[in-house]
C-alpha cells in the first residue's frame, strides 16, 4: 500500500473542502476502499475519516419517507423496525449481502459507492477501460461474471444488493457538496461509465452522500432474490428487486429491477409494461420474465444468466402475487 494521509475532521463540510482540493477520499467502513488502496487500484494521497463526523447515521420516519443516514451501518438497517416495515425489499436484500461482521462495518453510503468486482479491475496487473485504459480485457476474457447487457465500453456488473433493492423502491439519495445540497432519484444517480466518466454513478469527486430517502410505497408489496454461486460472501450472479401492487385482483402498479446483469441496477420498463393492468398468473408472469431479457446480449460465458433471471422474476412475482 502506498503511504497516504490520514485526517479525521468533525464536520462535513471540512470533509468537502479536503475532497475538493484533490487526491483525497472519503473513507467509512473502509471494507472496500481499503482492499482497492491494499492492491494499488486506489492511490489517494490523503484519507478522511467521515465516522467523527456530523453526516447522518440512523433511520427515521417522517411521514411516511423513510430517511436513511450514510454512515448507517448494513446491520443497523437490517435489524431497523423502520426498515423492515417500509422498504421490506431493502432488509431483504441486505441480509444475503456480505457476511454478518461485513454488515457491521459498512455503511449504506459506502455500500452504494463500492467499485465493481472485475478481477481484471481489481487487479493491478491490469489496466483496464474502467481505470483509464483503453482496453476491456473481460469482453473477450474471463466474463462468466459479467453484464449482459452491453451498453457502456465497460461490462462490469454492479456489485451492491442494496442499490438493486432502492431502484425498485424508488428511493433518492441525497448529496452535499461545496455547491450545497442535491437529490438525485436513485435510478439517475447510476449512470453506464462513459469515456468522460469512468463510474457507474453521477458523485462529484468533491461531494458526499448525506442520505438515501426512500418515499411512501403506497401499499407496494416488495422482495429481493439473489442467486449465488454459494450461501453466503457472494455477490449476485443476478438478483432481482420486485415492488408491486395490486388493486381489485389486477396488478396497479410494478417495478422490475435487475442486479448483476450491467455496470448499474437494471430497470425493466418492458417487464413492467408486460404485468401493469393485468391479473396475476403464471402465464403473465412468464411474459414478463421474456420481456425482461429480451434485448440481453450475454458474452461468451455468461449466457446462463439469461434463464436464470428469468426464474427469479417468475418467483419473485408469484411470491409477491400470493
Ligand atoms: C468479502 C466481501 C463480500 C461482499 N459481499 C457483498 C454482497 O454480497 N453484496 C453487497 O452489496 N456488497 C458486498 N460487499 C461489499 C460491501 O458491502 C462494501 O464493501 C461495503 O458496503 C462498503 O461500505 P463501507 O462503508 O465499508 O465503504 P468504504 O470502503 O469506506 O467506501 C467505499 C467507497 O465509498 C466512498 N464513500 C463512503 N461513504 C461515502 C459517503 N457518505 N459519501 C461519499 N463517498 C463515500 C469511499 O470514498 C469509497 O470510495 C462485500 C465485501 C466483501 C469484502
Ligand atoms: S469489465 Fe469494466 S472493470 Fe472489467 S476489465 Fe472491462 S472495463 Fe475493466
Amino acid at each position: 500500500m502506498q503511504p497516504f494521509e490520514y485526517t479525521s475532521p468533525t464536520s462535513t463540510s471540512e470533509v468537502i473542502q479536503l475532497l475538493g482540493a484533490g487526491e483525497t477520499r472519503a473513507l467509512a467502513g473502509g471494507t472496500d476502499l481499503l482492499t482497492l488502496m491494499k492492491s494499488e487500484v486506489v492511490t489517494p494521497q490523503q484519507l478522511v475519516n467521515l465516522k467523527h463526523t456530523d453526516l447522518p447515521r440512523g433511520i427515521t420516519l417522517d411521514g411516511d419517507t423513510l430517511t436513511i443516514g450514510a454512515l448507517t451501518s448494513l446491520s443497523e438497517i437490517e435489524s431497523s423496525a423502520l426498515a423492515q416495515g417500509h422498504a421490506p425489499a431493502l432488509v431483504e436484500a441486505i441480509a444475503v449481502a456480505a457476511t454478518p461482521q461485513l454488515r457491521n462495518m459498512a455503511t449504506l453510503g459506502g455500500n452504494l459507492l463500492q467499485r465493481p468486482r472485475c478481477w481484471y479491475f481489481r487487479s493491478p496487473a491490469f489496466h483496464c477501460w474502467l481505470k483509464g485504459g483503453s482496453e476491456c480485457q473481460a469482453r473477450d476474457g474471463e466474463n462468466q461474471h459479467h453484464a449482459i447487457f452491453d451498453r457502456s465500453p465497460c461490462v462490469a456488473v454492479h456489485p451492491s444488493d442494496p442499490a438493486t433493492a432502492l431502484v425498485a423502491l424508488d428511493a433518492e439519495v441525497v448529496l452535499r457538496g461545496a455547491d450545497g445540497e442535491r437529490s438525485v432519484p436513485i435510478a439517475e444517480f447510476f449512470a453506464l461509465p462513459t469515456d468522460e466518466r469512468r463510474t457507474e454513478n453521477i458523485l462529484s469527486d468533491d461531494e458526499l452522500i448525506t442520505a438515501v430517502r426512500v418515499p411512501p410505497q403506497m401499499d407496494m408489496r416488495g422482495t429481493y432474490l439473489k442467486a449465488m454461486d454459494r450461501k453466503v460472501w457472494a455477490f449476485a450472479l443476478v438478483s432481482v428487486a420486485v415492488t408491486l401492487r395490486l388493486d381489485n385482483g389486477r396488478i396497479a402498479d410494478a417495478r422490475v429491477v435487475l442486479g448483476g446483469v450491467a455496470p448499474v441496477p437494471w430497470r425493466s420498463a418492458a417487464a413492467e409494461q408486460v404485468l401493469v393492468g393485468q391479473q396475476p398468473d403464471a402465464a403473465l408472469f412468464d411474459r414478463a420474465a421474456q420481456a425482461a431479457l429480451a434485448d440481453a446480449q450475454p458474452l461468451k460465458l455468461n449466457g446462463y444468466k439469461v434463464p436464470l433471471a428469468q426464474a427469479l422474476i417468475r418467483q419473485a412475482l408469484a411470491a409477491l402475487s400470493n
